[in-house]
């Protein structure tokens, strides 16, 4: 083989909503494209991945790179590329430092979270988020760590809707208490379950109210050790507990 005969391929993932891979053909967005161009230098003839976000994954051969476009033909398509086997919602209390919900955020897409919601609780000192840059970190993670479906980033909401509104065939409140038992065995109790909820608190804390009504609705209070975590690390830690005890290889 010479120089030329080898093809490049691509090593990042790209992400292109489900309408622009349609009969075969791949239409990179136009920031991927230029990503793709100018930083990547990418050709016709590299091979690249795309995700849709909602769990398609795509190997494709790039047929034509233009200055705003990137146009390939599907050469493998599978489903569920890098998803766990469990649906995991994780509502976090919002916490006063924006840059600390983002870590938990692009971590948590990592760990493989299929949800998000804000929560505002009673000892939380925001109630907003910056959705736009939100999305951007999980899109950036989503690519990143080779998952191919997008998590869903709920609107704040109070606990008590939280309660009322979500499922989940396992359902927790992260809390380091005396009744709490190890998240592990809560999970080994629960048996196969296809979701689960997980509430953490803010850097406050739950207030006893709150604790009471997870309990009320179905939420078994879990403890991650004996160390007291910031909320972020609690999580991220109480996720990859949920993902790991379904794990699907
Ligand atoms: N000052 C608070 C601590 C808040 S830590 C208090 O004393 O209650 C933020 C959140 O992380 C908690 O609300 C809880 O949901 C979770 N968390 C932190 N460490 C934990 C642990 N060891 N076990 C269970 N939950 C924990």
């Amino acid at each position: 083989m010479t120089p030329t005969d080898v093809t490049h391929v691509m090593t990042t993932n790209f992400y292109a909503p489900p309408s622009a891979i349609r009969a075969g053909r791949v239409v990179l967005p136009e920031d991927e494209a230029r990503h793709l161009r100018t930083v990547l230098r990418g050709e016709q003839g590299d091979e690249m991945t795309v995700v849709d976000g909602h769990g398609g994954w795509y190997r494709a051969r790039i047929d034509h790179v233009g200055d705003e476009q990137v146009v390939g033909t599907v050469v493998e398509r599978r489903r569920n590329v890098g998803e766990p086997a469990i649906d995991a919602t994780v509502a976090l209390g919002l916490l006063k430092k924006r840059t600390r919900f983002e870590t938990f955020v692009e971590k948590a897409v990592e760990l493989g979270v299929r949800r998000i919601v804000p929560l505002r609780t009673s000892r939380a000192e925001r109630a907003s988020i910056r959705e736009e840059r939100l999305r951007n970190v999980m899109v950036a993670a989503m690519k990143q760590c080779r998952r191919s479906r997008l998590p869903a980033l709920a609107a704040p909401q109070s606990t008590a809707d939280l309660l009322a509104e979500s499922g989940g065939d396992v359902r927790l409140v992260c809390h380091a208490g005396d009744a709490s038992v190890p998240i592990q065995r809560a999970m080994g109790q629960a048996g196969p379950a296809a979701s689960a909820l997980v509430l953490v608190g803010p850097e406050g804390g739950f207030a006893p109210s709150e604790v009471e009504a997870a309990r009320a609705n179905g939420c078994t209070p879990v403890s991650l050790g004996p160390r007291r975590l910031r909320a972020e690390t609690a999580g991220l830690a109480a996720l990859h507990a949920v993902v790991d005890a379904h794990q699907n290889g």
